[in-house]
């Protein structure tokens, strides 16, 4: 919607919408117009809630206001002033009227909740003549408590007196009469500040007060409008994807009070439990006060019940034992919202002089594992659906219900702030090296490793560490991916670490931790943090369970994972996986065991040498890829040759060149100078992916075999077995075309010595190249399947460093040039069209090619939503990911149906218009003739 289209109601068309007295002009479902509050007051007030009459100035007025230059439209002014009769009829009382005084509050609200962001002025109506009226009806300290508080608000809102004036000045009364708290002054005081306050508004703004209620209106009304532009509602829309032009309503309304004395009282409540989603009543309230003091937190609020008091609240009365009357009226209200809006509701009351007051409602806010268990609950009690209850778990919190989070209660020193790359909280003694992670581990002590960057070499280190903490690398950086599969906690790109590993310590600007010492690190949050801080262990609950199935069953999209191991793909089997949808083989080849044999391959100087290697690993592999179809027995699985650049294997120690050089039988300068040519300027463009297979064949030979042994073996042992072939990095159709003929063959050759196998092996290949994806009508003559790899395709297409992009990353994201990493959501509008590319000119080949994403995104809520709107079959993720992903692809599939049915919908009403006139025109002629 354009600011120019909102800037002009149509003519005639309301701008002040009424509520009150059990009749409303509005209703719950025009938050547009009415914003959130101002729909929910309504809707409240037409279902028989005890609502405060008022008025809600509509979002509409707000982009008038600031097209007119900060200036209230005229045509604004008679509906106010009908609506405030109408609620001054309601309240039996006159805004303005010295002997039975109206007060209004006047608040904002937008669209969307903005907690804090905008200004709100209470009290409104209290001038010198009125707050006598009010102390007459009320009592006098009271009274003058609420003028002080309304010249203070008023002040510091519309007039921009600095509030520290006001504060200092309380301050300064309280110090005078040598008391601590504000409700230890009297009458006499709060008229004395009543006073004193004037007199500082009049000495900022050079004119007095305002004590015409109507201009203290304008005004008000006027600075909600504003408080719309501030800097800080500006960032909060930035930060929260919130367009501009949306604008805020105003909400006025008659004021209720919960400080008039101890029948009296205000509180917040949920209605059910936000942490725990147990369906108890939840609150919290406060005697004798005003809901600012709730917000202010100078008083320590009461549980409204027993189900509220935590263990250390034991000795306070709820709001059940001190107004049982109205908490009954409460819990009532709670039901009835409850089965008014099938949602979990947050709202707010006021109980005055013993009568309750609804002055809020909105959907709560809850932890992860309440949404899930609110959402089956519900479902159980009929008030929502199967599909709505799996849309309104947040996919991508999911995997906070599978890892250990930190104590949200625990005190924390935070020292950096990195990327949060795997979730979860971890916490041990720092340690510098996978060597010393691992012998640390091996004697039963926690450790964070820490390193500038993790390489292929650290593994060993990765898996016997807690959690894992590096200097540079971004979202799919190698510390990343390999922490997300392992489902291990993982902080990236923490750029303020210098890291010293000579000295066997880090810096962040004045703390220096040394090797031994504690830290924990969230990879929920990216945060560092000092010393141990406590962690929880999430349960699965038996909701969990069920709401996914009700996703299983709604969803189009296959959920692989990406699993190198037995045993992370078993956990990713017990998550739901269907399959294996990347097994990354280099992984295997840093085990201790083999990476002698590996380097002697890659630096062997002729054929029998390498041949004496691959020999060597053959058996190694066989056994592998045996564990893997094993433990994914029946379900398909795709395993990747051989794929990044052959120097990451090299040694560079001394010791590790010459253990080489004995094995080669060559002289360690020999193997130096081998390496030294092996190094490259750009090893990510350089000899990897299927470029390994052209120069070097036998490799990639060896690795078939090994598969296709595997699967034999395991096949004859009456398993069944699914194994796919997927040759990385290819960018040229004459690359796969030469590699599929070297695996058929070695296929051809394997099944041959098995005469009676039956077993059927696919061959496709990674669309990671952008290249691959422009020709993939070409690339998919030689491809039974297509996997997009989105991490090197948004390294390629977006020339974005995997490894360094965290360093700059997150200023485009802070700045808002990005809304998202992209190597966490896939770019639609670049990366995303070379994908439909890819899917669609694969397919024009090839109308059944099977089509999947095994990069990051795979995981990635946003990312699934795509992936299921481009065609694609299946999404592969780490394990962990795995609900995750589950969960997204039945919103995404959700989400296509909605869709489809509001495209359908206008054809229908067309079809059913033209039907009506073809019914009153062949009408028509009858009576003709
Ligand atoms: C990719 O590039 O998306 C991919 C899955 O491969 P890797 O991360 O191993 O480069
Ligand atoms: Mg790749």
């Amino acid at each position: 919607m354009s600011a120019r289209k909102t800037a002009k109601p149509a003519r005639g068309s309301r701008r002040v919408f009424s509520f009150g007295d059990g009749k409303a002009d509005g209703d719950a479902k025009m938050k547009e117009m009415l914003g959130g509050k101002g729909a929910n007051l309504a809707e409240m007030t037409r279902i028989g809630l005890p609502v405060p009459a008022g008025f809600t100035i509509s979002t509409v007025v707000c982009a008038e206001y600031q097209a007119a230059g900060d200036r209230i439209p005229n045509a604004l002014m008679p509906e106010v002033a009908k609506a405030l009769v109408k609620v001054e009829r309601v309240m039996a009382a006159r805004f303005g009227d010295a002997s039975l005084p109206l007060l209004l509050s006047v608040r904002s609200g937008a669209r969307v909740s903005m907690p804090g962001m905008m200004d709100t002025v209470l009290n409104l109506g209290l001038n010198d003549r009125t707050v006598e009226g009010l102390a007459r009806l009320a009592d006098t300290r009271f009274a003058y408590d609420s003028y002080r508080r309304f010249i203070q608000m008023y002040g510091d809102v519309v007039l921009d007196v600095p509030r520290d004036r006001f504060e200092h000045r309380l301050e300064a009364q309280k110090a005078n009469r040598r008391v601590h708290l504000d409700t230890e002054l009297d009458a006499d005081d709060w008229r004395e500040l009543v006073r004193e306050y004037l007199r500082i508004v009049e000495e900022e703004t050079g004119k007095p007060f305002p004590q015409d209620p109507q201009q203290q209106l304008w005004g008000a009304i006027g600075a909600v409008f504003r408080s719309w532009k501030t800097p800080r509602a500006i960032t909060y829309r930035k930060m929260n994807a919130i367009p501009d032009e949306w604008g805020t309503a105003v909400n006025v309304q008659a004021m209720v009070f919960g400080n008039m004395g101890d029948d009296c009282a205000t509180g917040v409540a949920f209605t059910r439990d936000p942490a725990t989603g147990s369906n108890v009543f939840y609150g919290e309230y406060l005697k004798n006060a005003q809901g600012e003091d709730v917000v202010a937190g100078t008083r320590t609020p009461q549980p409204i019940n027993k189900e509220s008091r935590s263990a250390d609240q034991a000795h306070l009365p709820t709001l059940e034992e001190e107004m049982p009357k109205a908490y009954k009226q409460l819990a009532r209200i709670r039901h009835t919202l409850e089965s008014h809006y099938c949602e979990m509701q947050d709202i707010e009351f006021t109980i005055q002089a013993g009568k309750l007051w609804m002055l809020q409602t909105r959907t709560g806010k809850r932890t992860v594992r309440a949404a899930v268990k609110i959402a089956v609950d519900m479902v159980r009690e009929r008030l929502i659906s199967r599909e709505v209850a799996v849309g309104r778990v947040d996919a991508g919190q999911l995997d906070q219900l599978l890892h250990p989070t930190l104590d949200p209660d625990a005190p924390k020193k935070v020292i950096a702030k990195g990327l949060p790359a795997s979730p979860g909280g971890a916490c041990g003694a720092v340690v510098f090296s996978a060597e010393d992670a691992e012998t640390k581990a091996k004697a039963h002590e926690k450790v964070v490793l820490v390193r500038i960057e993790t390489s292929p070499e650290d593994i060993h280190g990765m898996y016997a560490a807690e959690g894992i903490l590096t200097a540079r690398g971004g979202m799919t950086s190698h510390a990343a991916v390999v922490a997300r599969g392992m489902g291990k906690c993982c902080v990236v790109g923490c750029g303020t670490l210098q890291i010293s590993y000579a000295r066997g310590e880090f810096r962040v600007g004045d703390t220096l931790v040394r090797a031994g010492d504690v830290i924990t690190i969230d990879g929920s949050t990216g945060e560092v943090i000092l010393g141990e801080v406590a962690t929880v262990t999430p349960e699965l609950s038996g909701e969990f369970g069920e709401l996914m199935k009700w996703a299983d069953s709604m969803r189009r999209l296959e959920v692989r994972t990406n699993a190198d191991t037995p045993h992370d793909a078993k956990v990713a089997r017990d998550f739901g996986a269907e399959g294996i949808g990347l097994c990354r083989t280099e992984h295997m080849f840093f085990e201790e065991a083999r990476i002698l044999a590996v380097r002697e391959m890659i630096l062997a100087t002729d054929e029998i040498q390498r041949g004496r290697a691959l020999e060597k690993l053959l058996p190694m592999q066989r056994g592998d890829f045996v564990g893997i179809f094993q433990a994914m027995a029946g379900l398909p699985v795709t395993i990747r040759l051989l794929d990044p650049p052959l120097h990451e294997f090299l040694p560079h120690e001394e010791d590790g060149i010459r253990e080489v050089a004995e094995a080669l039988g060559d002289d360690v300068a020999a193997v130096r100078a081998r390496i030294e040519e092996r190094s490259e300027f750009n090893p990510m463009l350089g000899h990897r992916g299927c470029r390994l297979g052209i120069t070097f064949p036998d490799i990639y030979r060896m690795q078939v075999r090994a598969i296709t042994e595997a699967a034999c073996q395991v096949a004859e042992s009456g398993v069944k077995v699914q194994p796919e072939i997927m040759i990385p990095l290819v960018a040229h159709v004459k690359e796969l075309e030469r590699l599929r003929a070297l695996a058929e063959e070695e296929i051809a050759h394997v099944l041959a010595a098995h005469p009676g196998s039956r077993l059927k092996i696919s061959i496709g290949t990674m669309i990671e190249v952008p290249r691959a994806a422009l020709t993939a009508d070409a690339i998919a003559n030689f491809a039974d399947f297509f996997s997009f790899g989105t991490n090197d395709m948004t390294q390629m297409a977006y020339a974005l460093s995997r490894d360094d992009a965290g360093k700059f990353l997150p200023d485009y994201l802070e700045t808002g040039i990005l809304k998202d990493d992209p190597f966490v959501s896939i770019d639609r509008d670049g990366i995303g069209q070379l994908i439909r590319i890819g899917v669609e000119r694969g397919r024009s080949t090839r109308p059944r090619l099977k089509v999947g994403i095994c990069g990051e995104h795979g995981g990635d809520p946003k990312s699934v939503m795509f992936c299921d709107e481009v065609g694609l079959d299946y999404v592969s993720c780490s394990p962990f990911r795995v609900p995750v992903a589950r969960l997204a692809a039945a919103q995404a599939a959700i989400h296509a149906r909605q869709q489809k049915k509001a495209a359908a919908r206008p054809v229908r009403k067309q079809a059913r218009v033209a039907a009506k006139r073809a019914t009153s025109t062949r009408g028509t002629r009858r009576t003709r003739s």
